[in-house]
């Protein structure tokens, strides 16, 4: 096709930024709006214009996005030309670049790249050579804090000239947080390894000090296009801007309401000061949105209308109404997967839909196990985008692989998977001789290890006993399988081998999903026994779990051009749009997150997420909450999420009567909800008299045992804390928690409603409720 017919499809406000060649400018607009297919049809724009591919920078979000707007070029332009584009993530492009500039940094061409995992496990033992108390430098935070640095361009060196950054860790209790950060870069610089942050940081500093490298990136990036520019950090704007300063051909295209990554720092004003970066920028608007029904558009901004820190834009559609947002109540998590799985059965048979037009949407990847389970049973093909399959995680394959070997000794991949996990000192010159004395008598190796004293092995003793704790610990095991139901001794079973005392030596935040996903395995275990008692009241069924388990991970072989459901975390489905989207676990706690409720601006960075979730749908939403979930086997109740709450009912539909939980909402939106702990809001609302509210009285009350109502173990917070905001004074220096170092512009109130408005050096403005707000004066 001519490029002439591709932009003759835009409508004339997307045309506007294609045809305008050269010169800085700026797309800001909501979702579906067309802005990614702006950057699309302008790529070709320029190369019918002569550019060159090779002088055209694209950068994108992920890396099939950049696959997917590569494809979409070369349907205009041709493969052939559309190859030489420079396209892909800040992360892919600048290894990329690096790899070719290494040398000037004294880092080998074939540099590592370190991902999370190993960046935290580097950080864990130079906290243990140092001899620092990992309770108070906690790796993984160590890790957060400095790749903040990091991002925000600080280096080691930078950081020993500036004493403030050195007291703000000081105060938060982690003086020698700098040496850490030093060794750190030091032992990466010694293994030629970059982490994710070092692959900007490195290419700000390649940029800085050589000039003519500068230059010569300057001059092939002619054009440069970046999509989703609300979510870039100040590395990723350093990189642009520096890139761009020379010809000044940049083209951003991005949404305020979509930031969804502050919290890795994204920085919201890199959108808000485009204008002020460059000379001349032309301001582009698009407000059609050509992805969704009206209901879907209006019940959108309806909700991103909540937020109080945002770009006026106008998003309207001339699509049809469509079917209302329909929401959904089950009893517990699994009921609900059961009903997506159900309802997208149901769409496929009436609608003659592909599996591929649905996603299912959660806000934590723990979430999935349920859906996966629900979609299994029905024999719907599914895929789980970022991260594992559930079953293939490595946690839970090391609990699987016991289960495995107590229901059959002789499966050696079991057995080799956890023999020496946790580490039980049977090394490999033992597994070594094993599997040759195995291979000898044709035997499996556990039967060689059951008769390890009859078998002349060269072991010593103290292995020899190694072994048949072992046998005799499986063995164990199993007896236990003879007389308790499968949840009872998978349960057991994490906890005898030092499985979950093992994870819990780990206190990051990966280490301790590793626990929750275990615990999520019980309660599938729980879930699949309760089912098997309701079919033919059998007592353990813990082989017929595992061979359902088997055939999960059997199906998820990589089957990426097959029609599958997608699966995955909001904040992976940025971008991409499906003709039907459930946003499943819309529950308090979940979504928003707990950890997410502390501050306005959190919440509202989860408002945005909201907002991201429900655009992606084409045709149909769905939100789908549970009252109560599964955790370590017990039944702990959910509210249902406020975000539903804040849509006008005029758009809803709800397939079950609706429940109304707390109103926490009235609470945050008072503007004083600074660094609450929740808990005791959970706590004091009893005490203040409100029942929870149901919204009809026939509407059935859930049983008493599964009541919100939590135990009133703690005091309700008074105003006359041991916190000293008597003493507390405008111009005082304090020191918060979280927010680190501020000092104090006003105060208000009075007792218990006392408030004082803090300007935080990082972090800004923020107005605490003194009862809370845990400052000290400094
Ligand atoms: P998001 O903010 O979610 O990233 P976006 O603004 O990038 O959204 P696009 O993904 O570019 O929006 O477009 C949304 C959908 O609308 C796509 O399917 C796109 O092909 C379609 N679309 C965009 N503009 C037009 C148009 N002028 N005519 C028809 N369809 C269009
Ligand atoms: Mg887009």
């Amino acid at each position: 096709m001519e490029i002439q017919q591709y932009i003759s499809q835009l409508n004339e406000a997307q045309q506007a930024p294609v045809l305008q060649k050269d010169g800085p400018m700026i797309v800001i607009a909501g979702a579906g709006s067309g802005k990614t297919r702006v950057l699309t049809t302008r790529i070709a724009y320029l190369m019918s214009q002569g550019v060159d591919p090779f002088n055209i920078l694209a950068l994108t979000f992920t890396n099939k996005a950049a696959r997917e707007m590569k494809s979409r070029i070369a349907d205009i332009v041709g493969k052939s030309e559309a190859k030489n584009l420079w396209m892909g993530t800040f992360h892919s492009i600048f290894a990329k670049i690096l790899r070719f500039e290494a040398d000037k940094l004294g880092f080998p061409s074939n540099f590592t790249i370190y991902d999370t995992q190993d960046s935290v496990r580097l950080i864990s033992s130079i906290i243990k050579e140092m001899q620092l108390d990992k309770d108070v430098y906690k790796p993984k935070q160590v890790l957060n804090r400095i790749s903040s640095y990091k991002n925000s361009l600080i280096t080691v060196r930078a950081y020993f000239n500036n004493p403030e950054l050195q007291e703000a860790d000081a105060m938060s209790k982690k003086p020698r947080l700098g040496e850490v950060y030093e060794k750190y870069v030091d032992r990466c610089f010694k293994a030629g390894a970059m982490d994710f942050d070092d692959l900007l940081l490195r290419t700000n500093e390649l940029l800085n000090r050589f000039p003519e490298v500068l230059m010569k990136y300057q001059d092939r990036f002619k054009y440069i296009l970046v999509d989703e520019y609300q979510d870039t950090n100040h590395s990723q704007y350093l990189i642009v801007k520096a890139l761009s300063d020379r010809f000044q051909n940049i083209c951003v295209v991005g949404d305020d309401a979509q930031s969804i990554y502050a919290f890795r720092g994204a920085n919201i004003n890199n959108i808000l000061n485009f204008q002020k970066d460059y000379d001349g920028v032309e301001m582009y608007r698009l407000e059609q949105n050509y992805r969704s029904t009206k209901n879907i558009v209006e019940a959108a901004n309806s909700i991103i209308d909540k937020n109080k820190v945002k770009l006026e834009k106008v998003v309207w559609t001339a699509n049809d109404d469509g079917p209302r947002i329909k929401v959904h109540r089950s009893l517990t998590d699994s009921e609900e997967g059961r009903f997506v799985a159900s309802t997208i059965f149901e769409h496929k048979m009436k609608e003659q839909r592909k599996n591929g037009d649905f996603a299912i949407l959660y806000r934590t990847n723990a979430q999935s196990r349920a859906m996966e389970d629900a979609l299994r049973k029905r024999d719907i093909p599914y895929r789980i985008y970022g991260g594992l399959s559930f079953y293939q995680r490595k946690e839970i394959k090391d609990v699987l692989a016991y289960l495995r070997l107590i229901i059959n000794p002789k499966d050696e991949e079991a057995l080799m998977r956890v023999i020496n996990y946790p580490a039980r000192g049977i090394g490999n010159t033992t597994l070594e001789k094993l599997t040759i004395a195995a291979n000898h008598y044709d035997r499996s190796i556990f039967e060689v290890m059951e008769n390890i004293d009859r078998i002349d092995l060269k072991l010593n003793s103290g292995t020899k006993n190694k072994l048949s704790d072992f046998v005799t610990m499986i063995k164990s095991f199993q007896v236990i399988n003879e007389s308790q139901d499968a949840f009872f001794l998978a349960d057991h079973v994490t906890k005898k081998t030092g499985l979950v005392q093992e994870l819990k030596k780990d206190a990051t935040p990966e280490g301790i999903a590793r626990i929750e996903n275990i615990e999520e395995l019980l309660n599938g275990i729980k879930d699949f026994i309760e089912g098997q008692k309701e079919v033919d009241g059998a007592r353990g069924a813990l082989s017929e779990f595992l061979e359902d388990v088997a055939l999960a991970t059997d199906m998820d072989k990589d089957t990426s051009d097959e029609d599958r459901v997608a699966l995955m975390t909001i904040h992976l489905a940025k971008g991409l749009e499906f003709p039907y989207v459930f946003v499943v676990g819309m529950e308090e706690d979940l979504f928003p997150s707990a950890m997410s409720m502390n501050t306005r601006s959190e919440l509202e960075e989860e408002r945005r997420l909201f907002y991201v979730a429900l655009t992606r749908a084409e045709y149909q939403a769905y939100l789908t909450y549970a009252q109560s979930r599964y955790r370590w086997g017990k039944l702990v109740d959910s509210e249902p999420s406020r975000f539903i709450e804040e849509i006008s009912e005029n758009y809803l539909e709800h397939l079950t009567p609706i429940q109304t939980g707390y109103k926490f909402k009235s609470m945050i939106d008072n503007d004083i909800f600074g660094d609450v702990d929740k808990s005791k809001y959970r706590q004091n609302k009893p005490v203040s008299g409100t029942p929870p509210k149901w919204a009809t009285d026939d509407e059935p009350k859930p049983d008493a045992n599964i009541r919100r109502l939590k135990p009133m173990s703690r005091s309700v917070p008074s105003g006359n804390s041991n916190m000293p905001d008597t003493k507390l004074a405008v111009g005082n220096v304090v020191m918060h928690e979280r927010f680190g170092k501020g000092k104090v512009l006003n105060l208000e109130g009075v007792g218990a409603d006392k408030k004082a408005e803090i300007r935080f050096d990082v972090g800004g403005i923020k107005k605490l409720l003194l009862r809370f707000a845990k400052l000290e004066v400094i």
